[in-house]
């Protein structure tokens, strides 16, 4: 296995940097510096630790345009959307800023006690597994409520983003966490079979694809570790008879277009009412043809390459495995090296890849169904638990449908969306925990119970 590891930029294929993996002995040293440092830091009171936030919310404003850049050279994200990124990055150390101390405060239960109260400890440091798709929020997302609740982080970020995991782990230094707080192992798979293993960590966050969570899990599984996995999924996209085309279809087409396709909260099967079927699709399809493809580091690119040729082999394979079973290309479908074209696939059932498998690329599977009952059928069919967002103007009966959704989230008339203030995560093969709001700062606590009799 090579000890090196390299980024390329997937627009211009050029190399950009190569970087040495962290030696057994570098992993030890990191992991004992994460662990003592543990020990001081959670005895910091949260205001002290919360206040850093500020730092790095600044840090993040004043290299906006650095880091966004970083991003767009590293994984092909159009540069509008990595400065969106970093913006959505500041308002989430905002969020805990105000917050924090709230969420981990006493929480003072009545009991036959004189008093009982729960006490929100850190579990220590907790090892963060991230993907490349968004390559400042994925970490952020789970390392500022993290760190805040006292707990050190060590990172091991996706291989083909390695500059931004570095300057990362510069940033939180910069904003004054003690070192070690939170470090970036430049480690491949074996090692991290190695770290999370090892006692001094206690925990595990990963956000990736379901291979990867299995893995993870099993190997946390057999340490007895707690385990937050952020999976793929396959994301329903309802567009009812009723629906406001006019008001939500830029929404709709920016669900599965956004990031290039790539995010695991996209709407990947677009399941469309015969009522309005023809007009959907016209629509759509003029929406879909008008986006600005090109450049990623140009303003007006809406739409870029993806982040690897070998994300594309795989797209194009589930495209063409979908097509042999009868599915019909109704726009799109080029591929050049790691560029995909934006598709529209129509004709799609059940059974398809392009149903049944997570689309990680800019390709929307259409289903048409006859009325409401069989879309409501038709979202309940996946493994998968992310997300469903409906289209309709009746949001009462769309309401009364939402014990019936089995996935983590249901948006009405938007999008499926993360944001700070509301909890994250998905259910079956999605997987299992919740990140962002109090529940996400809730996962990497000890919940300990005080009872005192004087
Ligand atoms: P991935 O291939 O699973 O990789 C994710 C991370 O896991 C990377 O750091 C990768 O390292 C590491 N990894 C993979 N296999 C591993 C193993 N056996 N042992 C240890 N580490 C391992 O996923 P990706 O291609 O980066 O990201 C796309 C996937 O992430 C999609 O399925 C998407 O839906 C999912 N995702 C989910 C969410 C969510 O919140 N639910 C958010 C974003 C993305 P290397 O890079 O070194 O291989």
């Amino acid at each position: 296995m090579s000890n090196k590891t390299s980024t390329h930029n997937p627009f211009t294929g050029e190399s950009i940097k190569t970087y040495n993996l962290h030696t057994d002995v570098q992993v030890e040293s990191m992991l004992q510096l994460a662990n003592d440092v543990s020990k001081t830091w959670r005895q910091k009171p949260i205001k002290e630790r919360s206040k850093l936030l500020n730092k790095v919310a600044k840090i993040l404003s004043d290299n906006l345009e650095t880091y966004s850049e970083l991003m767009t050279a590293e994984m092909g994200k159009p540069i509008a959307q990595s400065r969106s990124e970093i913006e959505k990055c500041i308002f989430l150390c905002d969020f805990y800023r105000k917050n924090a101390d709230s969420f981990l405060a006493d929480q003072i239960i009545e009991t036959d006690a004189k008093e009982s109260f729960i006490s929100y400890d850190p579990l220590g440091t907790i090892l963060a597994v991230m993907p490349w798709n968004y390559p400042f929020w994925q970490v952020m997302r789970f390392a500022i409520p993290t760190l805040t609740a006292g707990n050190t982080a060590l990172l091991k970020h996706a291989s083909n983003v390695t500059g931004c995991a570095l300057i990362i782990e510069e940033l939180f230094e910069k904003a004054g966490y003690p070192k070690g707080c939170f470090q970036t192992l430049l480690v491949n798979h074996d090692q991290v079979e190695q770290i999370l293993s090892d006692d001094r960590v206690k925990a595990v966050s990963l956000t990736g694809s379901e291979k990867a969570g299995r893995k993870i899990a099993e190997i946390a599984g057999r340490n007895l570790k707690k385990a937050v996995l952020e999976l793929g999924g396959n994301n329903a996209c309802v567009v009812l008879g009723d629906a406001n085309l006019e008001a939500y279809l830029d929404i709709m087409v920016n669900a599965r277009m956004q990031n290039t396709g790539q995010s695991c909260i996209a709407a990947k099967r677009f399941i469309v009412e015969a009522s309005i079927y023809d007009e959907f699709l016209e629509k759509f399809t003029k929406k879909v043809k008008s986006l600005k493809h090109g450049d990623p580091t140009d303003d007006q690119t809406d739409f870029s390459v993806l982040a690897r040729a070998d994300l594309a082999d795989i797209l194009e394979d589930q495209v063409e495995r979908s097509l042999k079973k009868g599915a019909k290309v109704h726009f799109g479908n080029e591929r050049k090296k790691a560029y995909y074209q934006p598709t529209i696939i129509t004709n799609v059932t059940p059974n398809m890849p392009i149903f049944d498998e997570e689309t990680f690329g800019p390709v929307a599977a259409i289903i048409k169904v006859k009325d409401k009952a069989e879309a409501y059928e038709m979202v309940a069919n996946t493994r998968f638990g992310l997300g469903t967002m409906i289209f309709t103007e009746d949001f009462e009966d769309a309401t009364a449908h939402v014990s019936e959704i089995e996935d983590g989230a249901f948006f009405i008339n938007e999008l499926v969306k993360s944001d700070p203030r509301l909890p994250f995560g998905g259910t079956k093969a999605s997987g299992y925990g919740r990140e962002l709001s109090e529940e996400g700062i809730m996962e990497f606590v000890n919940k300990k119970t005080v009872y005192i009799n004087h």
